[in-house]
């Protein structure tokens, strides 16, 4: 994996994300941004890397609407 990335989104190492529909996981949001364009994927869970938990379930408002 290539962890030096230029355009690191602020939730980067903080949270990952998996896809609700094909349970893919991913580190960095811009991963998240082209699986949902290429797959048309649009419910992603967003977790604390942390701890594990649930922090949001985005749908499909995604990308207008950050929280
Ligand atoms: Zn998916």
């Amino acid at each position: 994996m290539n962890i030096l990335r230029i355009n690191m989104h602020h939730d980067d190492l903080k949270m990952m994300w998996v896809c609700n529909k094909c349970r893919s996981r991913f580190v960095f949001h811009s991963d998240v941004d082209e699986h949902r364009k290429k797959t048309e994927h649009l419910t992603i869970e967003k977790y604390d890397l942390k701890s594990g938990k649930l922090v949001d379930s985005l749908g499909a408002i995604y990308g207008t609407s950050m929280r």
